[in-house]
């Protein structure tokens, strides 16, 4: 009698591809902890004795995570020998054996869990989000963020993107002086009044000695939250001003896994916790970091990095499965950043809103050619 998973159903992994792109941008961004001028990314292809294909991508920023080289050679030489004729259901197992074959690289688990789940999800006929749990919701506010030295280009940008119905801006500061930041936030609320969300980012650009004078002078803005004031291990400092002021605090480069948010509750590290799963090392670890920030008290937002459609998308089947959302989330790359992406039909953004994508497993897919016209290199 057929259990319905019979052993003619199963398939191995047969073919691994690691694909290192590299796409130009619309404008260089400046943060608090450098600048940006370009993505590259590790885009990773498995392929079944089944004829089925899965994406996965892996986003590294050197300055917070890491970089594209050591993505690809831990999936290139590290985990490709567990992946090659694997069962690629069986996730669970193959993301604790690439946490015990190598250290860190989080941004190179995340690209295989979410290549192992969109092939799980091809062959099942389900999406990445049902084989999280399910979803509870279909699509998700999108925050746009800006980060020009050129303000007045920003400006275009944001009369451009509201006018698609984006109402969530977070503006990159800490990289050009207090005055520079203030001057912006005057700017918009003068501009767009209470109609915007307006979240700062410092990416870690404030010196913890003077953060909470800087911050108290930017409380009148009314803004949603403020992220990362200080440097990633000043945690002491961060939570400090978590308790000093009266906007939200949230934690990104300080909250990185399951580990860094159990610390985060017990020290009330911040009020909220960026979800990333580049920084938790995929999807089901990102969900272990919600389900721990939760039962702290802790509300959760959806981050991304610099990345394209394949890692919007395993992000936004992340958003989709958590529990409580209240925030919104920052898939904006692939529709108003990158120069080109990678994927055959854009990325679901419509009416300021991030649209979790439909169909089997991530329910996108990689066009070959516009893959192929960034790629830098392939390793097989
Ligand atoms: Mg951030």
């Amino acid at each position: 009698m057929s259990n319905g998973c019979t052993a003619a159903s199963r398939q191995t992994i047969r073919r691994m591809r690691v694909h290192c792109v590299s796409i130009p941008v619309q404008a260089v961004h400046s943060h608090g902890s450098g600048d940006v001028s370009g993505v590259n990314s590790v885009i990773l292809e498995l392929v079944t004795d089944g004829g089925i294909t899965g994406w996965g991508e892996a986003s590294p920023w050197p300055v917070f995570t890491g970089t594209a080289e050591a993505c690809a050679a831990a999936l290139h030489v590290h985990l490709r020998p567990h992946v090659l004729g694997a069962d690629p259901v069986q996730v669970a197992r193959h993301m604790e054996t690439a946490d015990r074959v190598i250290v860190g690289c989080p941004e190179a688990k995340a690209a295989l869990e979410t290549a192992l789940l969109d092939v799980t999800g091809r062959i099942s006929g389900l999406s990445v989000s049902e084989l999280l749990g399910g979803r509870h919701r279909n699509a998700v506010p999108l925050s746009f963020s800006v980060a020009n030295p050129d303000f007045d280009a920003d400006l275009e940008d944001i009369a451009r993107i509201t006018g698609d119905g984006v109402g969530i801006l977070k503006v990159k500061t800490g990289f050009a002086g207090h005055g520079f930041d203030r001057m912006r936030l005057e700017r918009l609320r003068k501009e767009f009044g209470d109609a915007l969300s307006i979240r700062i980012d410092y990416n870690q650009g404030l010196r913890a000695t003077d953060a909470i004078r800087t911050l108290r002078d930017l409380e009148g803005f009314g803004l949603t939250f403020i992220e990362q004031p200080v440097r990633r291990h000043e945690r002491e400092a961060l939570a400090g001003i978590t308790r000093a002021i009266d906007t939200p605090v949230m934690a990104d480069e300080s909250v990185f896994d399951a580990r860094e948010a159990m610390e985060g509750v017990s020290m009330r590290l911040a009020d909220i916790f960026a979800l990333k799963i580049m920084k938790s090392g995929g999807l089901r670890r990102a969900l272990e970091v919600a389900a721990i920030a939760r039962t702290g008290g802790i509300d959760v937002y959806g981050g991304c990095m610099f990345e394209t459609g394949v890692a919007h998308a395993a992000g936004a089947h992340l958003m989709a499965a958590l529990p409580e959302l209240e925030l919104g989330c920052e898939f904006y790359m692939s529709t108003y950043y990158l120069r080109e992406d990678i994927l055959a039909d854009p990325f679901p953004v419509r009416g300021g809103m991030v649209h979790v994508p439909d169909g089997p497993g991530l329910g996108v897919t990689v066009d070959p050619d516009r893959l192929a016209s960034c790629r830098t290199r392939v390793l097989e």
